[in-house]
């Protein structure tokens, strides 16, 4: 039995659809952020807006003292353009919601209207941060330096997962997410003929050494029990045939399974990187240009998360997980290094497409199931006696 109306869901699902077909890339979510303010004005919620932009924090006070619990949703599309013919699908050519977050959004209202509602039976506040530019990795740490944590203690969200079965809920404590990190590196050599290397001091030969002795940084640095991958997205140099290049540059991305192996790779890579270049007599700079930390779960929200699900779906629809399902990143993780809290996942059924692929859409009996979850949570959490 839902927790919802079935005209609270269907509701629900024209909003998602709606933004689906009207997606927003990073930090341009306006019609969205107009959508979501409508809907929680309609419902009593005080808002704060133009956080970080086109970001919003609801919130709903029912008066009495107790905890503050928050609850996080994304916004934002990618540059895709969308292959799946559906009949809501994306009419802005080159933009598409393929990484599900209309339905994050869409879920998070079906929530709030219920919780509204509720919200006499429950004490403490409720905030509803409703993101930017998730995508980009962004949004969650421009929303913290604009506040949208403050007085909250304790954070939830989620995001949708293909491959799972659908509607199942499945949550990990610890790390759940890799985290992310962007280096730009500059190795500057001599310039010269390409017959006289002996001459010059050359920045590719320089680079390619780089990039072979990066690898040891994973296979024989890092703990085999710890997770992490370094690759080398870009390496640029050289403008003629017969010249060796003064400069050459390069994209550097590594991922990791946990804090501590992002301390360890980070400082790994630019010994590796400083040390090759002084093998050679190059120069280099080593500029840090993202960093977007592993999701890390508390194990009390975890099993919060687990529970709410066990009770609400039954126990064969929520699972706990022990290994990470994916090194992909989200910056959700901001608020997890500020709160403690839970990013759970929702399974997008087993023969979904994968994110950011041009035929993978958010399947709408997800509404229900994640915002059921909020729900649950708020009514466990602040129920209690404060
Ligand atoms: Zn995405
Ligand atoms: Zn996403």
């Amino acid at each position: 039995m839902s927790i919802f109306s079935q005209d609270a869901i269907e509701e629900a699902t024209s909003i998602r659809r709606q933004l689906h077909s009207f997606p927003e890339l990073k930090f341009e979510e306006y019609a969205t952020s107009d959508l979501v303010a409508e809907f929680l004005i309609r419902h009593g919620y005080a808002l704060r807006r133009n956080v970080a932009g086109t970001g919003i924090v609801a919130t709903l006070d029912t008066g009495r003292a107790g905890r503050v619990i928050g609850f996080r949703a994304d916004m934002d599309a990618l540059p895709i353009h969308e292959e799946t013919g559906l009949p809501y699908a994306s009419k802005v050519a080159g933009k598409m919601h393929a990484c599900g977050h209309d339905g994050h959004t869409a879920s998070l209202l079906l929530a709030a209207g219920q919780l509204a509602q509720d919200h006499a039976a429950l004490n403490g506040q409720i905030k509803l941060l409703f993101q930017p530019a998730e995508e980009v990795g962004k949004g969650a740490a421009a929303m913290i330096e604009d506040g949208a944590l403050d007085g909250v203690d304790t954070i939830f969200g989620y995001h949708n997962r293909p491959g799972f079965a659908l509607g199942h809920v499945i949550a990990k404590a610890g790390p759940a997410m890799g985290g992310n990190t962007l280096y730009e590196v500059t190795i500057t050599g001599k310039g010269g003929h390409a017959s006289r290397p002996d001459l010059a001091i050359d920045p590719i030969f320089v680079g390619a050494g780089i990039i072979q002795s990066l690898q040891s940084v994973i296979s024989r640095r890092l703990s085999p029990l710890e997770a992490g991958v370094v690759t080398v997205t870009q390496f640029n140099g050289g403008t003629g045939s017969n010249i060796i290049p003064g400069q050459a540059s390069m994209t550097i991305n590594t991922r990791d399974g946990s804090p501590e192996a992002a301390k360890l790779i980070d400082a790994e890579l630019r010994k590796v990187v400083a040390n090759v270049c002084e093998a050679y007599g190059a120069q280099c700079e080593i500029n840090m240009v993202l960093r977007i930390p592993s999701v890390v779960n508390s194990l009390a929200e975890t099993n919060c998360v687990v529970e709410t699900a066990q009770e609400l779906f039954g126990s064969e629809n929520a699972s706990t997980m022990y290994e990470m399902p994916t090194m992909g990143a989200e910056d959700f993780a901001f608020y997890l290094e500020k709160r403690a809290g839970c990013f759970f996942f929702v399974g997008n059924g087993e023969d979904s497409a994968y994110l950011h692929h041009p035929k993978f859409n958010f399947r709408d009996e997800i509404l229900p199931v994640a915002g059921g979850m909020f729900v649950g949570l708020a009514r466990k959490l602040l129920s209690e006696q404060a």
